[in-house]
């Protein structure tokens, strides 16, 4: 056993097994308790875990979705033309990331919101380089709007920013606490998985994320973690590798 040395300033501090990661989070999770729109409450709670773990020296990058203000395609379900649903749907995302930079400011984390659909009075636009120097300085920086694109969603987005961003690991942060064999809140005998491979998520149509984002994140080997932001502490227990979760990466799938 390896005893720290007393005399480093970071000894006995739990180290992170990441260095910069990309989380997700839904949109659904900032809507807490309400069924629609943005609960700060939830908001607040959300951006202590970022904070915590920001504090623990790990660059990391967020990507929020809409679905708590509008989804696309259930507006083009009622008619709507989808390419310009799917605008709206990308404004919300940018709601929600000016509502969590708010509240992570409010902590003290520093941070800057660049969206794919240029703002310039609001927030910067996305550019790829100027956010890679963010994180080298510490800063979260929240990625809005998505793609940019239509018939995209915001998976897809945060997949393509972190491996634009050289993310160790894409942290998908949802109101469950892993991959399920069925949907847990309706099946009492689901079981959750520990490890997927990307194939098995694909092959299983498993929905852990839409199949482009997998695809993406299994071209450049980045792992998905797939936990409960929900649950207090459970952000840093990711980030340290352990707690409650299931990984998608190459290895085989095991059930707990
Ligand atoms: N959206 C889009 N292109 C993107 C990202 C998002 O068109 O690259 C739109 C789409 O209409 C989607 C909405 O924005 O329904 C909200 O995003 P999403 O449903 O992914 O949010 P989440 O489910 O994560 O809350």
């Amino acid at each position: 056993m390896t005893v720290p040395d007393a005399t480093q300033p970071d000894a006995g501090k739990p180290k992170p097994h990441y260095k910069r990661v990309l989380l997700k989070v839904s949109g659904e999770v900032l809507m807490g308790e309400q069924g629609y729109g943005i609960d700060m409450n939830t908001v607040d709670a959300v951006a202590e875990e970022v904070a915590e773990v920001v504090g623990m020296g790990v660059e990391l990058c967020l990507v929020i979705g809409g679905g708590n203000i509008f989804r696309g395609l259930s507006t083009a379900a009622r008619g709507m033309e989808r390419a310009s649903a799917d605008y709206m749907g990308m404004l919300a995302t940018v709601m929600n990331a000016l509502a969590m930079q708010n509240a992570l400011e409010k902590l003290g984390v520093s941070t800057r919101v660049q969206s794919a659909i240029r703002m310039d009075t609001v927030c910067e636009p996305y550019i790829r380089r100027r956010a890679q120097r963010h994180l080298e300085k510490g800063r979260v920086v929240i990625f809005a709007a998505g793609t940019g694109n239509p018939f995209f969603t915001t998976d897809s987005g945060a997949a393509l920013r972190a491996a634009e961003m050289g993310c160790d690991a894409l942290l998908k942060g949802t109101s469950v606490d892993g991959v399920y064999t069925s949907d847990p809140k309706k099946d009492a005998s689901a079981t959750r998985y520990e490890r997927l491979s990307y194939m098995d998520v694909l092959s299983r149509d498993l929905r852990v994320m839409d199949a482009s984002a997998i695809s993406l994140m299994r071209d450049n080997g980045i792992p998905i973690v797939v936990f409960s932001i929900r649950h207090p502490g459970r952000l840093r227990d990711v980030i340290l590798g352990q707690g409650t979760r299931t990984i998608i990466s190459e290895g085989r799938l095991e059930r707990e």
